[in-house]
């Protein structure tokens, strides 16, 4: 009795999301005995509101598209700073991985010719993403799952990991580490049944990392309640690097009204299908915006705009489908010079240019999303919307090939892996990515454990002092209760760290997440550890504070404006000084606290260079 319940795996997956599925499949198929351990219920994950679609070169509409040209699209859209390698193996693995899925049953929409259609999204050349009306993501967490249950992997739900456990000794930050040296190998994870506060361990010489994103630091998001950085901030306190943390995507289109639904996300499918952006004088203000990296490819008037959508081979673009950095940013000026629509946004119209049968019929969950949340027909009548955080680029810097991380035995993979995007990613290029990577991971993951001789052991001593540290806030007396904590975060990252940056007031959110991180050391929770929601925001809000911290002292330290990173006080993008290199997070000396490198970004082969000219 009062013992601790331990689990042994060649592989722990964290994370039940696209990515986590994936990789679970591909450890479990190599022979590794393999669990997947997630938050929430499986199936909850964020992959499930997925809506647009699987970005994957298959020429199923557009028989000239090729890995090649997806590459060089992705590789633009990040704005040149992707992790050169992973933006090539994703645009040359995605097609097979969107056939292997139909293989495991899942039912894409059709072409004519009962090939899998694609549908256009922004910054992709040709239209290129395989979809179910606007829930594609439900249709592949659906496929993913059942095949996890079918191969009979365990899974362990509504179960947080709050450490990781490493071969002598976990990290506590006493010694700086850097990408050659992590410390010893991932012996383990630690963490808590959500039902019971009951403390679970799981010994493996591997652990995936599939935790997905960091939005819910940020009070306007599309992200939901899970999505508290914890993969990132695991990462960090074991020895792992992040990068590209500055780059935060703010979608440009997310719902603004009612207050109770400010952030929910708008499917870009909307503008990919003829909706188009106005402001509070009926313009189409796009054609304003168009950057001159862009030019070449996107229509100039709204005449060509418009014929581009019956004939998109003698007609370019609209704006409405540049990146999503470019509309969010024009989205943001608008607004400010007083455009705006009643309740703080722009206007989203699809209603005056396509039938409500089409409507309907291609965006089902948007025209029941407004209808039910907003009481607004989007087959009669415009949506309000406004930027929203969606997206985080950055992430634990992997090897391309494997998605390891510079500590053994410790892989990242989806959203919580950086590198593949660059600055900014390509709307249908995330769902691509946790197929892609996931099935790699899983695989490298179950190689590595295979070839070991001798396993990496869970010292006892790091199992107690992760129990003592989530427990902490039970011991507080008279403290301060996590929400007040979370809620001041959460306005602070909106309003100092947000779409449009400045010196001033990053280095104001830095102050400000200081004194977080001091309120947070008197953190005070009630009750006791059955199903105890302030309990669980306690122990989430020390990665929250981590992860914020890494995203505004990067963007603090990126003196130039690309992809989703903008800055008033430097809004160019300065290719000489920050076109080559990366910023690298490391945990500092302290533990709770981050330290700042810079790193050479990885050489373009010329063999590649070809497809920038
Ligand atoms: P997630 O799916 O986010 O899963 C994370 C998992 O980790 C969950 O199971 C969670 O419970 C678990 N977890 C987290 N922390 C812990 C912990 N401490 N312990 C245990 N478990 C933990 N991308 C596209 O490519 N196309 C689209 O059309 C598209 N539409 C989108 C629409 C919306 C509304 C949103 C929010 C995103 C959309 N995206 C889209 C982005 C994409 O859905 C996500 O980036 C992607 O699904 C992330 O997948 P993931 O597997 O990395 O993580």
């Amino acid at each position: 009795a009062g013992g601790l319940e331990r689990h042994e795996y060649d592989v722990v997956v964290i994370g039940a999301g696209g990515a986590g599925l994936r990789a679970a499949i591909a450890a479990h198929e190599a022979g590794a005995r393999t669990a997947v351990v997630c938050k929430s219920l499986l199936g909850k994950a964020h992959t499930v509101m997925a809506e647009g679609g699987i970005a994957a070169a298959m020429g199923n509409r557009w028989p000239e598209d090729s890995w090649e040209v997806h590459f060089r699209d992705t590789m633009r859209g990040g704005k040149m700073l992707n992790n050169w390698r992973m933006a090539q193996l994703h645009a040359q693995e995605a097609p097979e991985r969107v056939q292997e899925l139909e293989d495991w049953g899942a039912l894409f929409d059709r072409t004519d010719d009962g090939l899998i259609s694609q549908r256009d999204f922004g910054g992709h050349k040709y239209a290129r993403l395989a979809h179910v009306g606007d829930r594609t993501g439900l249709e592949m967490i659906r496929t993913l799952q059942q095949r996890t249950v079918q191969l009979g992997i365990d899974v362990f739900m509504e179960c947080t990991i709050t450490e990781l456990l490493k071969d002598g000794g976990f990290e506590t930050g006493a010694s700086a580490p850097s990408s050659t040296t992590g410390g010893g190998a991932i012996a383990g994870a630690f963490g808590y049944w959500r039902e019971t506060g009951r403390f679970v361990a799981f010994a493996a010489p591997t652990v995936i990392l599939a935790t997905g994103g960091i939005g819910k630091s940020f009070k306007v998001t599309s992200n939901s309640w899970e999505y508290t950085g914890d993969g990132h901030a695991l990462a960090l306190r074991a020895g792992a690097a992040l990068i590209n943390m500055e780059f935060v995507q703010f979608h440009p289109t997310g719902m603004v009204w009612p207050p109770s639904v400010k952030g929910l996300l708008v499917t870009e499918s909307v503008r990919g299908d003829g909706g188009v952006l106005k402001n509070s004088e009926g313009k189409r203000f796009m054609f304003d915006y168009i950057p001159e990296f862009f030019k070449a490819e996107t229509a100039d008037t709204i005449e060509e705009a418009d014929r581009w959508y019956e004939d998109k081979k003698n007609n370019r673009r609209p704006p409405e489908l540049l990146p999503r950095d470019e509309v969010a940013r024009a989205i943001n000026s608008e607004i400010k010079a007083g455009r705006g629509s009643p309740h703080g946004g722009i206007y989203l119209d699809i209603a005056s240019r396509r039938t409500p049968e089409f409507i309907r019929k291609r965006l089902p969950s948007m025209y029941h999303q407004f209808k039910e949340l907003a009481d607004v027909d989007i087959t009669q009548e415009p949506m309000e919307i406004g930027p929203t955080c969606h997206y985080v680029m950055g992430g634990v810097e992997v090897d391309a090939d494997s998605q390891e991380s510079a500590v053994t035995g410790l892989y990242a993979v989806g959203e919580c892996s950086g590198g593949m995007h660059g600055s900014n990613r390509l709307g249908g290029n995330s769902l691509g990515d946790l197929l892609v990577f996931g099935k790699r991971a899983g695989e490298h993951a179950a190689a590595y454990a295979a070839g070991l001789s001798t396993r990496p052991a869970v010292d006892e001593a790091d199992i107690k002092a992760a129990s003592t540290s989530a427990l902490a806030p039970f011991e507080v007396e008279g403290g301060e209760n996590p929400y007040t904590i979370q809620h001041d975060l959460q306005q602070s990252m909106n309003d100092l760290v947000g779409i449009i940056r400045t010196a001033r007031e990053l280095e104001q959110s830095l102050v400000e997440i200081e004194g977080l991180k001091e309120r947070a050391r008197h953190m005070v929770v009630e009750g006791h550890r059955q199903y105890n929601p302030g309990w669980h925001l306690s122990i989430d809000l020390r990665n929250m504070l981590l992860v914020s911290e890494a995203i505004a002292k990067a963007a603090l330290a990126r003196e130039e404006s690309r992809g989703g990173h903008t800055r008033d006080d430097f809004p160019q993008t300065d290719n000489e000084v920050w076109g080559t290199k990366n910023l690298v997070v490391t945990l500092d000396a302290g533990g709770t606290g981050v330290d700042l490198s810079e790193k050479p970004l990885p050489v373009l082969p010329d063999e590649l260079k070809k497809y920038f000219d």
